[in-house]
């Protein structure tokens, strides 16, 4: 099964455009934290976007 992406935080300026472009709406920006609620579906659209390589789409 796909993981729900995780979170390089050495790499994740905060910019909060991953959070914009969720079609589930899954992710949550909070200062500088990111949660990704059960409603993500897996589907990459956040990893493929974020400009600073900082989500992990198969991170176990
Ligand atoms: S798009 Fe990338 S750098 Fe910006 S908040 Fe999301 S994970 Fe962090
Ligand atoms: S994998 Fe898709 S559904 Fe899950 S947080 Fe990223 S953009 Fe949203």
């Amino acid at each position: 099964m796909v993981k729900i992406p995780k979170i390089n935080k050495d790499r994740c300026c905060y910019c909060g455009g991953c959070v914009g472009v969720c079609p589930q709406n899954a992710m949550d920006l909070r200062e500088t934290e990111i949660r990704i609620s059960e409603n993500c579906t897996r589907c990459g659209v956040c990893v493929k976007f974020c400009p600073a390589g900082a989500l992990e789409k198969d991170a176990k």
